[in-house]
């Protein structure tokens, strides 16, 4: 019998890699392998993975940049899809940007600057892609994706379509697509503005950040979201966990939200300390942290 990996891997024109090691994918550099990584090679490539996909049973994620993902340390079941950076024609029409799902988020600032268009200054120094941060409606105090997407190209086994940006009902850090879709490409409007005093808007936040974020090491940025009215990082802090280690993961010393991989950590450190934190600090405050991050692959049952 045909294994399912050889079909589709028969059946792609991307490349496909078996086993793939999926920690130095991921900006917190903890977790296993994918069954299969695939990369499509353009839209009517993917199109043909995700009929596969289906027809063949197995599961499906998406990574983008690994910005914001914890990797299982059994790896990933399935395909693994990541886009190329440049995926699909992108185009400027005024002050509307088309651009590729699979490009950094930095892309999108940056054409706009070059078009003298603004309005994106919030993604300064925000790590990941554009459909990661069209998934996870990506933002700062600034502001956040939801403010300028128009229109999100999304496939999915019945093939390519734009959908509304309303329709993924947008709010703090979520976006509801549909199950197995791919974000391919983001539709965003900028406003024509002061490019100058934009790019030292961005370049301040990024210092800003160098000094108050553990950048040198890996991380996949805030744990928690921050509950209504307080700041995620204060109730750490508050409850003795700031420094504090589980195996090789450690939250921060620097910022108490970012969990800091020292080297050696696995998934199950880092679930041990999200779970710590979410105790202590429910006990303490009653209120009950949730996490930003998404898991990907199944967890063994001791860690759940
Ligand atoms: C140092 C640091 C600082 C950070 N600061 C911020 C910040 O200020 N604000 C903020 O909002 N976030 C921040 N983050 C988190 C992260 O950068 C964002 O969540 C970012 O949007 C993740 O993008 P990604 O491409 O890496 O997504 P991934 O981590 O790869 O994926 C996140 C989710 O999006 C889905 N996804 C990704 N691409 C697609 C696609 N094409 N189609 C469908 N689904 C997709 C994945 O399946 C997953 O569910 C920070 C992270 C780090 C490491």
């Amino acid at each position: 019998m045909t294994d399912w990996r050889d079909e589709i891997a028969r059946r792609v024109r991307g490349e496909c890699r078996r086993d793939e090691p999926l920690a130095p994918r991921t900006s917190i550099r903890v977790g296993g392998p994918a069954d299969l990584l695939v990369r499509p090679a353009d839209p009517a490539d993917l199109a043909a993975l995700l009929g596969a996909v289906r027809e063949l049973q197995v599961p499906l994620s998406v990574l983008g940049g690994g910005a914001n993902t914890l990797v299982a340390d059994a790896g990933v079941r399935g395909v693994v899809i990541r886009l190329p950076n440049d995926f699909g024609e992108e185009r400027a029409d005024g002050e509307t940007l088309l651009l590729s799902a699979g490009a950094p988020i930095g892309r999108l600032a940056a054409r706009g600057h070059a078009l003298g268009l603004v309005g994106a200054e919030f993604s300064a120094g925000i790590p990941g892609t554009l459909g990661g941060a069209t998934a996870m409606n990506a933002g700062t105090r600034r502001g956040e994706m939801k403010q300028l997407l128009t229109r999100v190209e999304l496939a999915s086994a019945e093939g390519l379509a734009f959908v509304p940006a309303e329709a993924l009902r947008l709010a703090y850090r979520r976006c509801e697509l549909p199950a197995g879709s791919v974000v391919t490409r983001v539709e965003l409007r900028l406003r024509p503005g002061d490019v100058a005093a934009s790019r030292a808007a961005m370049e301040a936040d990024v210092a800003h950040r160098r000094r108050t974020q553990p950048l040198h090491q890996p991380s996949f940025g805030s744990t928690f979201w921050n509950p209504p009215g307080r700041f995620a990082g204060q109730l750490i802090e508050a409850v003795g966990l700031k420094g504090h280690r589980v195996g090789g993961a450690m939250f921060s010393d620097l910022h108490a939200n970012f969990i800091v991989n020292l080297g050696t950590a696995s998934a199950r450190d880092v679930l041990g300390l999200v779970r710590l934190a979410q105790a202590r600090v429910e006990e303490r405050f009653g209120v009950r942290l949730q996490t930003e991050v998404k898991l990907l692959g199944q967890l063994d049952p001791v860690e759940v």
